[in-house]
């Protein structure tokens, strides 16, 4: 049984047309910011057991860059939007992680040939 991922941008995908990049939680400093900041921007990531956002790219598709909201520990996907929009509602509110917009769920199941 294939996993589906939405694709904001292809609709429903077989799961190995991406590749994922890791947690995109991590805000990048400042180009003046201390040493420190770039350490632990560059290196320091959390352990998450549950749910959390990573930076997936549909390779096999458009090639766009998406956040995909996932639960590690089921591998149960929430949630799929294109990166550029998670961006922009972080920056609006950066308090707020999960965007507004253009949203898919993924469902699992076979892929229709
Ligand atoms: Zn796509």
């Amino acid at each position: 049984m294939a996993s589906l991922i939405r694709c904001p941008h292809c609709g429903m995908r077989p799961k190995e047309e991406f590749s994922i990049r890791g947690d995109a939680s991590p805000v990048r400093p400042k180009p003046e910011a201390k040493f420190a900041a770039w350490d632990d921007y560059l290196h320091s990531r959390d352990n998450v057991r549950g749910v959390m956002h990573e930076h997936w790219q549909h390779v096999g598709g458009c090639r766009r860059w998406l956040v995909v909201e996932r639960d590690t520990f089921t591998h149960e996907v929430h949630s799929v939007v294109d990166a550029a929009d998670y961006a922009r509602a972080r920056a609006v509110k950066p308090s707020k992680v999960k965007p507004k917009g253009k949203t898919a769920t993924a469902a699992k199941g076979r892929a229709k040939s």
